[in-house]
């Protein structure tokens, strides 16, 4: 357990360690101005929402929210939902059909995977990449008013790789289908102004829904679905982990309406600038001490170390909590067997210093397969 944390160093288990595993990437969920609008959000407005959102629920906040985050993204419509998790399920299945084909990418997030399995629609999982799997499984014989879907991440997020959101929008178009993407881990901090992977691959406008959270760079909690009036609508009547579902509290809302605003202005830049920074150094730092780290250039604040088996996986985080770096390991069902994993994150707040440091105690642990 994380007992105190200030976003950089903290106690775990009553031990002193860096913190190198929150989704907090920008540094957003202890900035003062987050904190003070969770609070007037929450004076303002309660501590809950007091119902779903479909009977009282639906406060001002949410709409003023829904309208700055379609603003942000250049989409007609958004709509707050409760969580990721739930957003995600009520995108796929207030969308779906009984009879409509969904390609899944291997690799997709468990609430995605869920979404499939609890629609009508019939998935096919491609394996994690591969595109050409995934026009083969749209190109499947299908009923005459099936729909096609594509579901996919902006950035995966325990690889730290970004999906295909061109590949998958090209090969979907070719059919009349449609891709859904999910870019909880890429808002905030990847593509132009933190708008996610689909806006840094110049394919946002073929995509028919991005699903967003506010549980990460955001700083808050709570998630969106951004796209079409019509896609909005469809989720509003049909996806059920929205509608039966209490709304998304004030105060979260407050956050988050906060945290957008910083992503937005030239604080945000600056964040993502020193994300970036250390980012980069760690990618290096792994290169040199031959742990893998990627593409050094690559600003994705996601970087797995893979160990192999769960044992290796859970001694090696042991030793290095032991030695002052907190990276939580990540085993099955979070990935396949065989490819355990520290899984580390970086945030604006890293200094150089603090990589250094967590280089320095990763040589000293020597994870290597
Ligand atoms: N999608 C992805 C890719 C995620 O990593 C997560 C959470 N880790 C979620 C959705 C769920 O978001 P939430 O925590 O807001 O339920």
């Amino acid at each position: 357990m994380v007992e105190t944390s200030d976003g950089v160093r903290g106690r775990v288990d009553g031990r002193e360690a860096l913190l190198l595993c929150s989704n907090d990437y920008l540094g957003l969920r202890l900035h003062p101005g987050v904190v003070a609008a969770a609070a007037a959000a929450a004076a303002a407005y309660g501590g809950g929402s007091g119902s779903s959102r479909m009977i009282a629920g639906s406060l001002p906040i949410h709409r003023e929210l829904e309208a700055d985050l379609a603003d942000w993204l250049g989409t007609e419509a958004a709509l707050v939902c409760s969580s990721g998790y739930q957003a995600n399920l009520a995108l796929i299945g207030g969308l779906t059909r009984r009879g409509d084909r969904v390609v899944s990418d291997a690799l997709n997030h468990a609430s995605l995977i869920d979404g499939c399995r609890l629609s009508h629609a019939r998935a096919r999982v491609a394996p994690h990449g591969d595109l050409a799997a995934v026009r083969r499984f749209l190109a499947e014989e299908v009923g005459e008013d099936a729909q096609r879907f594509v579901v996919g991440e902006g950035l995966y997020s325990m690889d730290g790789d970004r999906g295909d959101v061109a590949g998958w929008c090209a090969a979907a178009g070719a059919v009349g289908g449609h891709v859904l993407v999910d870019e909880a881990h890429a808002l905030g901090v990847l593509g132009p102004g933190g708008r996610g992977v689909a806006a840094e691959a110049g394919a946002a406008g073929d995509v028919l829904a991005r699903v967003g959270t506010f549980g990460k760079a955001l700083g808050g909690h709570g998630a969106f679905v951004a796209g079409d009036a019509d896609v909005r609508e469809l989720i509003v009547n049909r996806g059920r982990t929205y509608i039966f579902t209490t709304g998304l509290p004030p105060a979260a809302v407050g956050a988050a309406r906060e945290g957008l605003r910083v992503v937005r202005s030239a604080e945000g830049d600056e964040l993502r600038g020193r994300l970036a920074a250390a980012v980069g150094r760690f990618r290096r730092g792994l290169r040199d001490l031959g742990l893998g780290g990627g593409d050094v250039d690559d600003a994705a604040p996601i970087v797995p170390v893979v160990v192999g088996e769960a044992g290796v996986a859970m001694a090696t985080y042991e030793a290095l909590l032991d030695a002052g770096v907190y990276a939580m390991a990540i085993r099955p069902p979070t990935v396949p067997d065989g490819t355990c994993r520290l899984r580390f994150t970086l945030s604006a707040n890293h200094t150089a210093d603090d990589v250094d440091e967590a280089l320095a105690a990763l040589d000293s642990v020597s994870p290597r397969r």
